[in-house]
């Protein structure tokens, strides 16, 4: 049984009083329902201070990325026992600006993945196609290399602490969302990928979130889809109101 995680990704937004100031009214005002499960990303200037005044909530606390190496000469970056320390239990990998805007790999971002397994972080693997390479008919090739990639190498058994992000980069941060068919479509090839890789036990665990320009008005139609088992969240997680009403999104079946 697959359990909703909504994920509020905040990028490189507010500055750390602002961001105190949003954990506290999403620990105020957010009662996560007993079904599913939330967790933030705040900026690392702030993830300590959130970690601490949310260690009593149901919400969790996650980086945004991290190094795959311990230690060493790796300028700005973050290990992963440092996310850890400082109260993290999971960590975006492979984000798409990431790959896009930073040149991240595969490669580099597999060897994240594995790191923050051995960090005991749970990693959310992000995937994607741009939108050219959705237009050129190439959405599953490119999505389904990157989980491949990205999980070369990962034990069945770690499979357990991952969780894949689907977010079209072409529905990133733009106000375009795939419609519930078209996000159905690759969660289910995803998790066909999955089954091929780790076997069909844990394809039918394995979380996969949904993001792309999710909104109260999107979130119910995305999450009534079977194979859609939450969402990444970047925009509307910095609005309390609208975070909330996704974190209590509402399916069919209640
Ligand atoms: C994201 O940051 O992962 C994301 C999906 O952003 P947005 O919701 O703003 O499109």
């Amino acid at each position: 049984m697959r359990r909703p995680l909504i994920a509020g990704n905040w990028k490189m937004n507010l500055g750390h009083a602002d961001a105190l100031r949003l954990a506290d009214g999403i620990f105020a005002g957010i009662d996560v329902p007993p079904d599913r499960d939330c967790a933030i990303f705040p900026p690392f200037t702030s993830l300590q201070a959130i970690a601490e005044k949310l260690r009593s909530s149901p919400i969790k606390v996650g980086g945004q990325n991290c190094h795959p190496d311990a230690e060493g000469a790796f300028t700005g970056e973050i290990a992963c026992s440092m996310l850890k320390a400082a109260g993290a239990s999971m960590v975006i990998l492979g984000h798409s600006e990431r790959r896009h805007l930073l040149g991240e790999t595969d490669a580099f971002v597999n060897r994240k993945v594995k790191a923050a397994l051995a960090a005991r972080l749970k990693p959310i693997l992000c995937v994607g196609e741009t939108l050219a390479e959705r237009d050129a008919g190439r959405t599953a090739d490119v999505v389904l290399g990157q989980v491949r990639r990205g999980l070369d190498g990962v034990a069945t058994d770690a499979m357990r602490d991952v969780v894949l992000a689907y977010e079209p980069v072409w529905a990133i941060g733009t106000g375009k969302t795939a419609t519930p068919a078209q996000a159905q479509d690759v969660h289910a090839a995803i998790r066909g990928e999955l089954a091929l890789l780790f076997g069909k036990p844990v394809a039918e665990d394995t979380l996969i979130l949904y993001g792309g320009s999710v909104k109260p008005s999107n979130v119910d139609g995305l999450m009534a889809m079977p194979d859609v088992d939450g969402a990444l969240v970047g925009g509307a997680s910095l609005d309390e109101a609208d975070f909330h009403r996704i974190v209590w999104f509402e399916t069919p079946e209640g």
